[in-house]
């Protein structure tokens, strides 16, 4: 039985006063029946880790760089992460792969940097419009997730976490319907099943894309559908606790 995972991507928002008050509601309001994870930017990593000690909210960072340390000017590396108490990072999210260039194999070299320092890394795969109107999205989506796969053995991928998410879906208010969402993460299980069919069953694919209060039941009730990547929504205790307790027990 896979838990459902309700994930909160605070992308290049928030300041002290909002980390302070946005945390204190999620923690007063959070229901045990889902894993709750949240993805502060940086900077806010440390104050986010002290406020959620002693809960079962987990942190993570919204990127990593694929090296252990260096001359990297800016960047943070996956050990540094779990040296300040962060658990997951995301890795490959569509605003990296499409603003920063990042190919499938820096999403590679992140992912095992990721799982060398013992953090999860939650995945990001998704097609775009373009490639959604030309009947592409399989493939795209085959390419992204196999490219990954071919590096990983059995074990790691045990230890990942993917979120599906339509990249015309995110922020945009158009989120993908629940049987739209359903078929790629159906197609997703079936790859990783290809790498290792009793492993694939246990691994959780969230679902990310302009997720509400409005839409979750719906998408998390789906049979590959184990929980939700949020941006936007997240932002808002109310929301974002509306989405975790949206969670058919
Ligand atoms: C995201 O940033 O991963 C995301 C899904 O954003 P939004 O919920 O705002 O579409």
């Amino acid at each position: 039985m896979r838990r459902i995972l309700v994930a909160g991507n605070w992308k290049m928002n928030a300041n002290q006063a909002m980390v302070s008050s946005l945390l204190s509601d999620i923690v007063a309001g959070s229901p045990d029946k889902v894993d709750v994870a949240v993805f502060p930017p940086a900077v806010y990593l440390s104050q986010a880790i002290a406020a959620l000690q002693n809960t079962s909210i987990a942190v993570g960072g919204q990127n990593i760089n694929a090296n252990v340390s260096g001359a990297y000017t800016g960047e943070i590396a996956a050990n540094m992460l779990v040296d300040i108490g962060c658990s997951m990072a995301l890795v490959g999210h569509s605003e990296r792969r499409t603003l920063f260039g990042e190919t499938d194999q820096d999403v590679l070299a992140k992912v095992q940097a990721a799982l060398a320092a013992q953090l999860t890394p939650v995945i990001c795969i998704g097609e775009t419009l373009e490639e959604r109107e030309q009947g592409t999205t399989e493939q795209v989506i085959a390419n992204q997730v196999n490219a990954v796969l071919e590096g990983l053995s059995s074990d790691q991928l045990a230890k990942c976490v993917w979120a599906y998410e339509p990249v015309w879906a995110i922020g945009t208010g158009k989120t993908a319907t629940p049987d739209q969402a359903q078929q790629v993460h159906q197609f997703v299980r079936q790859l990783l099943a290809a790498k290792d069919a009793e492993v694939a069953q246990k691994v959780r694919i969230l679902y990310g894309g302009s997720v509400n209060p409005q839409s979750a039941a719906d998408l998390f009730a789906q049979a590959d559908i184990d929980g939700g990547l949020v941006g936007g929504a997240s932002l808002k205790a109310e929301q974002f606790l509306a989405i975790c307790n949206s969670v058919n027990e």
